[in-house]
């Protein structure tokens, strides 16, 4: 089927096979375009897969969405192909007529104290990825044998970690957890987390249905002190004046919890407010983290009005034997892409690249976080991707991009010459459907397959098929 389909506008490739390079190559597809999917693992799908929580498989069912996009007759997936390894910038340009980097934001942020290496401290990018079962992070070990963590980050993310170290495993067994992970939850000895927030509550960054959630887990208390619920002046004014509806919301549920008498559970999540991570403390200079101390801060007005953390004398160590360090993705640079170091992401011009001077670069376009920064939900990314996609048909129906050469046969064979275990939409299919039977005999979504090699080897089962 491969090179007999008419794109009347050209071949584009999208990198990265996550929400926001489904999102643009549904809406390149419905402009006339053909796209193929890049994409670095041999699953499509990136942070949906291997981002959300298993517990929250609704979230997940967007995937449905991304599988009417795949079936257009214009698309193709090439899982395992490595940008800047496997084909560079100037190889593509050759062979698309436009290319659009949607690769996300993966790496972690710094908090940059004293302490973070120790063993025992993690980034949230790690710990999520190895529960997800992200082949990158399968082999991540983690010592769940203290009794208390700490999260540090007031983001949706804290709240996912806080969710995963508590709740009860055996509800985690019906959901697609990796296997590893769920054998090490079962064995944890964790009885409670403590999320840290550096400013206050007024300023937490996770949505109220997240936070509302923390309260049904069975088996968990939520603990909040009245005292970090006072409002300091600014947040009273702010919220008074412009104060978001979800800042309301979530110091509606906030006191909620903090009226409530615990109810005894074994297990318990403990929001704290106005804490800002000063060092992680261990036994030896080296030695794994036995706590963390912190600073209570105020919240004060800086110079753009902006409301922040002010560190205060008061200081306090909390004993924990893991810390996770939640507090924002960061995205990397791509190899001969123009990069902004200091935001972590592509400059560009409402979606249309831009090089480090300011000027457009013809053809090369960027969606989703690696646009914009991390921030928002799955489907924001679908208005994100309208942004871009509209400059893309501007420059078609401008003639700026160039014509499509390459047949899409011989972009195929060149493609497989370079990564020659490459995952089409067949293959992903194939894995698919292996993990959904695998799951189904055991009353799960699916048992993911976690190792390159062994999702590799199911995909090849479909060798030959193009799509
Ligand atoms: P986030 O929402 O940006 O939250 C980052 C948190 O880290 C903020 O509370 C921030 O505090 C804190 N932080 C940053 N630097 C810090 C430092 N040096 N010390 C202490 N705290 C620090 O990021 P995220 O939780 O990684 O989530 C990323 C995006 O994915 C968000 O848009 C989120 O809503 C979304 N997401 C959604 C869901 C869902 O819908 N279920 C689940 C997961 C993620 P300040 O505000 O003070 O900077």
């Amino acid at each position: 089927m491969s090179g007999a389909i008419p794109h009347e506008l050209g071949r584009a490739a999208v990198i990265g096979g996550g929400p926001s390079g489904f999102y643009a190559a549904d809406q390149l597809l419905k402009a006339g375009f053909g796209v193929d999917v890049l994409e670095a693992l041999p699953t499509p799908f990136g942070l949906v897969r291997a981002g959300v929580a298993p517990d929250h498989p609704k979230i997940k069912s967007v995937t449905r969405v991304y599988e009417t996009t795949a079936n257009h007759p214009g698309f193709r997936l090439f899982g395992g192909v490595r940008f800047g390894r496997d084909v560079s910038r100037r190889e593509l340009r050759e062979r698309y007529c436009a290319v659009v980097y949607a690769t996300g934001a993966l790496s972690a942020q710094r908090l940059d104290i004293p302490g973070e290496e120790r063993t025992g401290s993690h980034p949230a990018t790690d710990f999520v990825g190895w529960y997800n079962g992200h082949p990158d992070f399968t082999l991540r070990s983690f010592d769940l044998s203290c009794e208390r963590a700490a999260v540090v980050g007031n983001g949706n993310v804290a709240l996912d970690l806080a969710r995963m170290l508590v709740q009860d495993p055996a509800g985690l067994a019906a959901t697609d957890i990796a296997d590893h992970a769920l054998d090490a939850l079962r064995r944890a000895r964790i009885r409670e987390v403590v999320v840290l927030g550096r400013r206050g509550p007024a300023q937490a960054a996770f949505t109220t249905p997240e936070l509302r959630a923390l309260g049904d887990l069975a088996g968990v208390d939520v603990l909040v002190d009245a005292a970090d619920l006072e409002l300091d002046e600014h947040s009273a004014a702010w919220l008074a004046e412009c104060g978001d509806a979800n800042a309301r919301q979530n110091l509606q549920v906030l006191r909620e919890y903090a009226a409530r008498a615990p109810r005894g559970h074994d297990r318990r999540i403990h929001l704290r407010f106005r804490c800002a991570p000063l060092a992680l403390d261990g036994e030896q200079p080296d030695g794994p983290v036995t706590g963390m101390r912190i600073a209570r801060t105020a919240i004060c007005r800086d110079a753009d009005g902006r409301l922040c953390a002010m560190r205060t004398d008061a200081e306090e160590v909390i004993d924990c034997g893991l810390v996770l360090r939640s507090i924002g993705y960061r995205g990397q640079a791509l190899p001969g892409v123009p990069f902004d170091a200091d935001r972590g992401v592509i400059p560009n011009d409402a979606g249309r690249v831009l090089t480090e001077d300011g000027r457009a670069v013809v053809g090369e376009y960027v969606v989703g976080w690696i646009k914009r920064g991390p921030s928002g939900v799955i489907g924001t990314n679908k208005r994100d991707a309208a942004e871009t996609v509209a400059k893309v048909l501007e420059d078609a129906e401008a003639g700026r991009l160039g014509p499509t050469v390459h047949q899409d046969a011989s972009v195929e064979r060149w493609l497989r010459s370079r990564a020659p275990a490459l995952v089409t939409w067949a293959g992903w299919r194939a894995i698919d459907d292996h993990e959904t039977s695998l799951g189904a005999r055991h009353g799960r979504p699916r048992v993911k397959l976690v190792d390159r090699a062994a999702l590799l080897t199911v995909a090849a089962t479909t060798a030959g098929a193009t799509r």
